[in-house]
């Protein structure tokens, strides 16, 4: 290592630990890499299923990190039209090439025995790449990966857990006052030419009788309709929408960016799936849902007690139901102070 300063490369390592969230390790992890390798552009993606999304990017000219960066060019890769990367996560070993007399490495970035992220590197031709410190700051990566992954979901169905939500929500909230503070991408462009505010939606989920299953088949079972649920969740919501188990029957998703029709089709859709599924032994769950655009308020809180109350009123509404909070405050079915929200909010 005869040109890599020990102290400094220490600095980085000790810095890499000191994170304890996905996005700020994620920076720190591809901003030493560009320290210590001389490489002229470093792209860290996240895999979603058929997708490979970008997450950080840095080059001569800093760093950039965020969801914007999936609406860039290479923003979110079709994993099957890119030879490269489909060769990494099938090998699940590093792959390199060449782009236009550059050295070009993708490494894959695992976690619980699978791929989830890839690291593809753009180095001269001409310079050491120092594969020994890439692979050695990427061994530190994963393993801080697995245990922050594990202190932010909940044991049981492997979602995100009450604390990450308590995390993520006010993020969330003050990147969307930000962006309406600027203005600048307060509106987006419909696709039928309309314009609409960009919004996230959050929908409390809660099973209904669950009381009952546990009573009648036991906590075993109970456990196991929990368990099943939350596969449902993650099989009908979309990779990019976040899924809490916000307490024991009590699940949170935030959805980003979608009309109210498709907030209120997604929820619904998933309502179906659950009241359509066949429980082992127990038979037919059902979900109440209550549902809030994320937009009108920016007080975590407020905004749970909110979904709350639609959620109250669809279980004094015959239960296995979607209600929008706005709505029912359009309708005047809910008055705005309405009573009888027994979410535990703090
Ligand atoms: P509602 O339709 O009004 O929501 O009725 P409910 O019976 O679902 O609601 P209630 O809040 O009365 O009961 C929730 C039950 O969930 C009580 C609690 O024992 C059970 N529970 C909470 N966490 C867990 C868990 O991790 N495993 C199991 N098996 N049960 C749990
Ligand atoms: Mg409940
Ligand atoms: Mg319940």
């Amino acid at each position: 290592m005869a040109d890599i300063e020990h102290e400094d490369l220490l600095k980085s390592v000790a810095e890499i630990t000191e994170q304890r969230d996905l996005a700020s390790l994620e920076v720190s992890v591809v901003e030493a890499l560009f320290e210590f390798v001389p490489a002229t552009e470093i792209k860290l993606y996240k895999v979603h299923g058929q997708e490979a999304r970008l997450a950080v990017r840095v080059d001569e000219n800093g760093v950039e990190a965020g969801g914007s960066l999936i609406r860039s060019p290479d923003g979110v890769l079709s994993l099957p039209d890119s030879a490269e990367f489909m060769d990494c996560l099938e090998k699940q070993a590093m792959v390199a090439g060449e782009t236009e007399g550059l050295n070009r490495f993708i490494y894959p970035i695992m976690a619980e025995g699978r791929v989830v992220g890839i690291l593809s590197l753009l180095c001269p031709a001409n310079r050491d790449c120092n594969q020994w410190l890439i692979s050695g700051l990427l061994r530190i990566y994963q393993n801080f990966l697995s245990i922050i992954n594990e202190n932010e979901r909940d044991k049981l169905t492997g979602l995100l857990n009450r604390k990450t939500f308590d995390d993520k929500i006010s993020k969330i909230l003050q990147a969307n006052a930000d962006r309406d503070a600027s203005g600048k991408t307060s509106v987006v462009e419909h696709r039928h030419g309309r314009d609409e505010k960009t919004s996230n939606w959050l929908a409390l989920l809660d099973i209904d009788h669950f009381k009952r299953i546990n009573d009648t088949f036991g906590h075993l079972y109970g456990d196991e309709v929990l368990l099943l649920f939350s596969r449902i969740m993650k099989e009908t919501f979309r990779s990019s929408d976040l899924l809490f188990r916000y307490g024991g029957e009590e699940f949170i998703v935030v959805l980003p960016a979608e009309g109210i029709g498709g907030a209120w089709t997604a929820l619904e859709r998933f309502r179906e799936a659950v009241e359509s599924f066949n429980f082992p032994q127990v038979g037919q769950v059902t979900v109440s849902i209550g549902f809030v655009d994320m937009g009108n308020q920016c007080i975590p809180a407020t905004l749970v007690g909110h979904a709350d109350q639609a959620l109250y009123f669809a279980k004094q509404n015959g239960r296995n139901r979607v209600c929008m909070y706005d709505f029912l405050i359009i309708t005047g079915e809910l008055g705005r102070e309405s009573a009888g929200s027994d979410v535990e909010l703090f």
